[in-house]
């Protein structure tokens, strides 16, 4: 019996059809590896245990089915022995009929649902009763229009001092005052979405378990940056050390396998051309996938992005109309909602605050 169990929110009772408490389609339930092939593996281990139990059960009758001896002291002994080894022995003997139970009984199953909009779920029966499950649940934008940011990292690191002044300062933001390099990787993110070189969405996660939680839908959703590349940085976003970086990371993460000779498309003996490989999508990838390729084998990729922000300002020319452009940009991007409740500064910062830490290579 498939456990009565939702793969989108964990509802115990879902219901007939759909789900009554989150709407989504009836769950479909897959067993899991192990099931069925191993009843041999299984019904060994069950009698092994089996035969455990019977040696706790042969222990506790050896110091309570009948006295050792008819003197005081062997029986004052044999008192004394058993209570100390047959409350064991009853607790193991318990354990032991238990995990019978469940190796002969348990059954692992797995549901999922591909798509923006989906779900990787897994479960356990003992005897068609759900013991446990969990899952991760996520749905995905398409592609976002973040508001326009023209000016790159390295022009915003040059008047950090009125941006975290007049603008970070007194704001709820994740972490406390954030780290420079933190809010460089926000506005490197930012100004090449809005130079096309990549493109952005989100996804929206939430995990659910039962039965330690038994009642975990909530409206609270955990948002993620995807990444998407679409050209090759150009000479003047090359400027940017940051992006430069980030640009780097991707190149790390995004090594297309390579193609062996008998792969390649070739000319039939009837073919004018060459097979035609059908253009894929370029790949979305997580911001923290970036992040974690980010300056490999440096102990401290902040303050290398720091340093080298700091050294491109110097040879930035200075303009000090630009402030005020600056701080109009940064006023928009601090406030842009990437999904209801989060908004991209947060969502940036928590991700860089998990993978920007001092590494310990
Ligand atoms: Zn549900």
């Amino acid at each position: 019996m498939t456990p009565r169990l939702c793969g989108a929110c964990g509802a115990g009772e879902p219901g007939e059809g759909a789900c009554a408490r989150c709407g989504a389609p009836a769950t479909v339930w897959r067993a899991g590896a192990g099931a069925g092939a191993q009843w041999g593996e299984r019904a060994g281990g069950a009698l092994a245990l089996g035969f455990s139990a019977f040696a706790c059960a042969l222990a506790v009758y050896g110091f309570c089915g009948r006295w050792w001896g008819s003197g005081g002291t062997a029986r004052a002994l044999q008192v004394a022995m058993a209570l100390l080894v047959v409350p064991f022995a009853l607790a193991g003997m318990g354990a032991l009929v238990n995990a019978v139970y469940q190796s002969l009984f348990r059954r692992d199953w797995q549901a999922a649902r591909e798509g923006v909009d989906g779900y990787y779920a897994t479960a356990a029966t003992v005897a068609g009763r759900v013991v446990e499950g969990r899952g991760t649940v996520w749905r995905r934008s398409d592609a976002m229009a973040l508001c326009a940011v023209e000016r790159n990292a390295v022009e915003v690191f040059a008047h950090l001092g009125r941006v975290r002044g007049e603008l970070l300062r007194g704001r709820p933001m994740l972490g406390g005052t954030p780290a420079t390099a933190d809010l460089m990787v926000c506005v490197a993110v930012a100004h090449l979405v809005t130079r096309g070189a990549w493109r952005v969405a989100t996804e929206e996660t939430q995990q659910w378990s039962w039965p330690t939680d038994r009642s975990p839908w909530s409206p609270r959703w955990n948002a993620g940056l995807y990444l998407q590349r679409m050209r090759a940085l150009d000479s003047d976003e090359r400027l940017d050390p940051v992006a430069l970086c980030l640009e780097e990371a991707f190149e790390r993460l995004a090594t297309p396998p390579a193609v062996t000779a008998n792969e390649r498309p070739t000319r039939g003996p009837y073919r004018s051309a060459a097979l035609e490989v059908a253009p894929q999508e370029r790949p979305w990838v997580a911001l923290t996938s970036v992040l974690e390729q980010l300056l490999p084998g440096l102990r401290s990729p902040r303050t290398c992005l720091r340093d080298r922000a700091s050294q491109a300002v110097a040879r930035l020319a200075s303009d000090p109309a630009r402030a005020d452009d600056v701080l109009r940009e940064m006023t928009a991007l601090v406030e842009f909602q990437v999904a209801p409740g989060s908004n991209y500064l947060n969502v940036v910062l928590r991700e860089t605050q998990r993978h920007l830490k001092q590494r310990s290579v």
